[in-house]
């Protein structure tokens, strides 16, 4: 059986080269020696996944769970670890230091395989309930007793998600295209259909390619939209019919219906369906089978309220005490396979005609479109959009195939951008990876009367310049030392941007900016020029009212 070191050691040479020929080459020579159930296990892994997306088992071996067996193979301190991973900035290099410091050593050591760690970490990942926490770190545990160095690096950088060789997606996909002789626009095509790698390379391998298709409770990534500039862009010019849909604030779920059960995916592939229960009959009802795209929004008095809404339910436990405090409407807008047919290459005109036939009913309902041909139209729908409460447009083309994973000019998405904000930094902490020896994230605040009240933290979109001397600034200027936290002098001023605020109990000013997103250093401006928590306030009532807005 192919060992856990020869995949580590493979790892380690892809990620030692710069060249992505090479990298590619190294790879592709590794994956064509193993058997079909290793290639599997071998490709997923690559993906930052043990289990494909859309299992219904999950992993979850978080940090926290790594940190606690590696403390107690090796006896480090919580000081050593922190000094130790602020130092390399990866968890995998903290395993490989920390294994290679074991206090014991098992009695007989079996080299560790590729089936045997996943077989392993594959039965922990089937415990549910009270019992799932231990199971996993016990085998985690028994892994880790188990590994070389060099091992333990790769299997924690497999439980952690990334496994910074380089080799993001689309190489790995020509890897598995150069080791089975495969067309690359097959094995591309084949991975967004299937998304699961692992398959894919081992259709590739069999010369089967050709038969990946859509597969119930497989979900496979979401189309997306590019920015609209210009109202006239979207019409291509000429007057071109497009599908003007109402862009509704909340999630994205794709949705698989087949035999008696439903499922929901999120734009992460997780399956999400455990927290809309109240949706499932709606669904059941639609159609014997079919795999569906829309959006989930909290619906509140007949029209969609802010996304603050539905967080609150997607942080609930129990989904079914909330369903009734937060009801929540899901708009299809989208229809990519019926029964044994997949719909991806129909023109959208068609998908639409096939969406509108079903059987829609409850809080299952079909999104608002509409078809228009000229820019004042185009205009006047984004205006009724807004007015029932939407974010806007996503004005798509009529003649369009549905392209998983694909963000590009078929769809457009026409939005106001929300506000900016002038805050100042009250903290700062330490990034990961290649951020994790500067301050990068920040914490930051709006003034309320003479008291600074924190709405936000955002990781900087600053140049690598500007956060070394601000990490500088800030190690200058810390008034309380927390570790990789430090409360520092409110000096600094940031424009930042965001999409929405919301109400949160999580900082004290009673607010949060979401998706804040770093403009620039304001250095023409002094912290008591930065805004106040009552433009906070005004921003939050005004999209509450998204009719004065338009
Ligand atoms: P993106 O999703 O494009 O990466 P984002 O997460 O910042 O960016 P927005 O820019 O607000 O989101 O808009 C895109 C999102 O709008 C889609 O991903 C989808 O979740 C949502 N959406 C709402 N209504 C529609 C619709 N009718 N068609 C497609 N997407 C829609």
């Amino acid at each position: 059986m192919p060992r856990w070191a020869e995949f580590a050691a493979a790892l380690d040479a892809v990620s030692r080269t710069a060249s992505k020929r090479e990298k590619v080459a190294l790879l592709a020579g590794y994956l064509r020696r193993l058997p079909e159930e290793a290639l599997r296990i071998a490709c997923t892994y690559l993906t930052g996944r043990v289990l494909p997306a859309g299992d219904p088992d999950k992993l979850q071996i978080g940090w926290a769970a790594v940190v606690e067996v590696l403390q107690d193979l090796s006896g480090a301190s919580d000081r050593e670890v922190s000094e130790l991973y602020l130092r390399r900035g990866d968890l995998g290099d903290v395993a490989a230091e920390l294994v290679a410091r074991r206090r014991t050593v098992p009695l007989f050591r079996e080299p560790l395989t590729l089936e045997g760690a996943h077989e392993r970490l594959r039965r922990a990942a089937t415990v549910r309930g009270k019992g799932a926490a231990a199971a996993r770190v016990a085998a985690l545990r028994v892994l880790l007793e188990q590994a070389q160095p060099m091992e333990a690096k790769y299997l924690v950088r497999v439980l952690t998600g990334d496994l910074r060789i380089g080799l993001k997606e689309g190489l790995l996909e020509e890897a598995v295209a150069e080791a089975f002789d495969a067309p690359p626009a097959a094995v591309r095509r084949a991975d967004l259909l299937c998304s699961d790698l692992g398959e894919v390379a081992c259709l590739a391998r069999r010369g089967e390619l050709g038969t990946a298709s859509l597969r119930y409770f497989r979900p496979f990534r979401f189309m997306l939209a590019g920015n609209l500039s210009d109202p006239a862009e979207a019409l291509g010019g000429a007057a071109r019919e497009v599908l003007a849909e109402d862009k509704y604030d909340g999630v994205r779920v794709q949705v698989h219906r087949h035999g008696s059960r439903v499922a929901l995916y999120s734009r992460t592939l997780d399956d999400v369906t455990a927290s809309f229960p109240e949706l499932e009959d709606p669904l059941l009802r639609l159609a014997p089978a079919y795999i569906a795209d829309g959006e989930l929004v909290a619906w509140v008095g007949d029209r969609a309220a802010p996304f603050s809404r539905l967080q609150q339910r997607l942080r609930r436990l129990d989904p079914l005490a909330v369903a009734a405090d937060v009801p929540v409407a899901l708009f299809l807008f989208d229809l990519l396979k019926l029964e044994g047919e997949d719909l991806l290459d129909l023109p959208l005109r068609e998908r639409r005609r096939r969406l509108e036939a079903l059987a829609f009913g409850g809080s299952v309902r079909l999104a608002a479109a509409e078809r228009v041909g000229d820019t004042r139209s185009l205009q006047e729908a984004f205006r009724a959009a807004r007015g029932r409460g939407n974010e806007g447009l996503v004005v798509k083309r009529l003649d369009a195939p549905y392209q998983p994973g694909r963000r590009g000019r078929l769809w457009l998405k026409w939005k106001e951008p929300f506000g900016t904000l002038d805050v100042v930094v009250v903290g700062a902490e330490y990034g990961h990876g290649k951020r994790a020896g500067v301050l990068s994230d920040y914490t930051f605040a709006v003034w309320d009367g003479d008291r600074l009240r924190v709405v936000g933290k955002a990781y900087s979109g600053l140049a690598d310049a500007e956060i070394a001397e601000l990490t500088q600034f800030f190690l200058q200027h810390t008034v309380r030392d927390l570790g990789r936290f430090k409360v520092v002098e409110p000096r600094v001023v940031l424009e930042v941007a965001f999409d929405a605020v919301s109400r949160s109990d999580r900082h004290d000013s009673g607010y949060a900016l979401r998706f804040p997103r770093i403009l620039r250093v304001r250095t023409d401006k002094t912290p008591q020029q930065a805004s106040t928590l009552e433009e906070v306030e005004a921003l939050y009532r005004r999209q509450r009212q998204p009719e004065d807005l338009t």
